[in-house]
């Protein structure tokens, strides 16, 4: 265990949103499940709690650490895939790169997300909206088991036949049921992918989204989307070195032919640049829309029941082309499809409420937003369409604490606190999103 008198603290203490300035009353990196169990009977002893963090994605809202030990998953890495059994098992330190490239070796893939760095855990264990969501639901539902430390360090497995409950809670109730020290999942038959990004200068974005809006509420399953409103640093350099641009980036399930006719209402819009081709699903985890390495993050979201015009006049107010002090990233995902259908036997999170989430970003201190005002600039974006929100925050997303109450369907937060009471009376665990 490193303490804050060890001269690699500071380092080790380091989350991948360097803006959280973390300071736990100690850290461990378990080599494996049994270290681990170490680790939580130690901390247990000693009276402190304990966070369970693998990359620091989502380090925001867990707040004071001073009282707990921050248990880093990085040093517990490994990915194997059952081509037969179509399933995927990682420990819990993997970052989604190495499982769609495991993955796509046996012809395979998994619902991952839209960074290849973001840690399988916590994107998982927290719901995970990925580049098949509206096809195929959250990557949550897709977790077939998981073996963790309990609060009193033992070793158990929750699957289909042991701990069903712990189970059910581990799908989309996050970390709040014990320290995962592995996970597994369904893969998927690696899908003939028609992907790519169309973009226009940042003054179409009034065409594009009211364009978008409509054509979303109609298309099909096979469709996910996510439209973005960047503003990019004259710091990136080359040809789009300071421009500002409205894209509409996704993937579409099926053959070329009728992907290429779902697109046609967007294309019909004349865009500056179209990359929208069929390709290998492995391609996918490589087009970021977000930055690989740590950097200091500002973001705030919202689940929008709808977006009608007088919505769309507010969002472009804060984000338009005229928009001033605007956040370089605003985007809207496509909800719906599979999202929305729910499946309360599955997991906490089998049902999606909304049609689009919401998020803006920015990266502190870099320009056009000086450091104090990235925070307020990014919830001006989601306050100007309050009242579109369904008010039931998609966790994975929300960046600082809230009531997690408010993040579940009806009844389902109080089965996910009978649960964390019967596994955690003594409350060890320090989630980012309490139960
Ligand atoms: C650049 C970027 C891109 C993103 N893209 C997407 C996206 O496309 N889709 C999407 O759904 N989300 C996305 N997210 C959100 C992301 O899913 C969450 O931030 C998620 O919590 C990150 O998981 P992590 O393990 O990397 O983060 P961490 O901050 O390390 O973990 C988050 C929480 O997960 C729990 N946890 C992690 N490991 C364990 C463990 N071993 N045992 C028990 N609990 C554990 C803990 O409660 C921890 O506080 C993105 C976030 C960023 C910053």
């Amino acid at each position: 265990m490193l303490l804050p008198d060890d001269h690699r603290y500071d380092r080790a203490r380091a989350a991948w949103n360097l803006a959280v300035d973390q300071r736990p009353a100690a850290i461990a990196y378990p080599a494996d499940a049994g270290e681990a169990a170490e680790v939580v009977r130690a901390a247990a002893a000693a009276g402190l709690r304990i966070a369970p963090q693998a990359t620091g994605h989502n380090a925001g809202p867990l707040g004071p650490l001073g009282e707990a030990v921050l248990v880093r998953t990085s040093g517990m890495i490994g990915t194997t895939v059952d081509p037969v059994a179509r399933r995927a098992r990682v420990r819990a330190g993997v970052r989604w790169l190495d499982v769609t490239e495991a993955a796509a070796r046996h012809g395979l893939a998994a619902r991952h997300g839209s960074s290849p760095t973001v840690g399988v855990l916590g994107y998982s264990l927290g719901g995970g909206l990925g580049w098949y969501a509206r096809a195929l639901g959250q990557q949550a539902d897709a977790i077939t088991a998981a073996e963790l430390v309990t609060a009193g360090g033992e070793l158990v497995r929750a699957d289909a036949a042991h701990e069903t409950g712990l189970l059910w809670a581990l799908r989309g109730g996050g970390g709040n049921f014990g320290l995962v020290t592995a996970l597994e999942f369904e893969l998927f038959p690696a899908p003939e992918v028609y992907a790519g990004t169309l973009l226009w200068d940042v003054r179409h974005t009034e065409a594009v989204l009211r364009r978008w809006i409509d054509w979303a509420a109609g298309a099909p399953d096979e469709v996910t989307t996510t439209l973005r409103v960047l503003r990019l640093p004259d710091s990136l350099g080359g040809a789009w070195a300071g421009r500002s641009l409205v894209t509409v980036d996704g993937a579409v399930l099926g053959a070329a032919e009728r992907a290429a006719k779902l697109l046609r209402p967007l294309r019909e819009l004349a865009p500056a640049v179209d990359t929208f081709t069929a390709g290998p699903a492995r391609t996918l985890v490589h087009r970021p829309a977000y930055p690989g390495g740590p950097v200091e993050l500002a973001a705030d979201s919202a689940v929008l029941g709808d977006l009608p015009p007088a919505a769309v006049d507010a969002l472009l107010a804060v984000a338009g082309p005229g928009a001033t002090a605007a956040v370089p990233l605003v985007e809207l995902r496509q909800l719906g499809g599979a999202l929305s259908r729910p499946d309360p036997a599955r997991g906490p999170l089998s049902m999606m409420d909304g049609r689009f989430l919401l998020s803006a970003a920015t990266i502190l201190g870099g320009p056009p937003l000086a450091y104090e005002r990235g925070p307020a600039a990014c919830r001006r974006v989601v306050d100007a369409v309050a009242a579109y929100a369904t008010g039931r925050p998609c966790l994975n997303f929300t960046t600082r604490a809230v009531d997690t109450r408010t993040a579940y369907p009806e009844g389902v937060w109080e089965r996910l606190k009978v649960i964390r009471a019967a596994v955690d009376p003594d409350g060890l665990w320090l989630a980012n999103h309490p139960i």
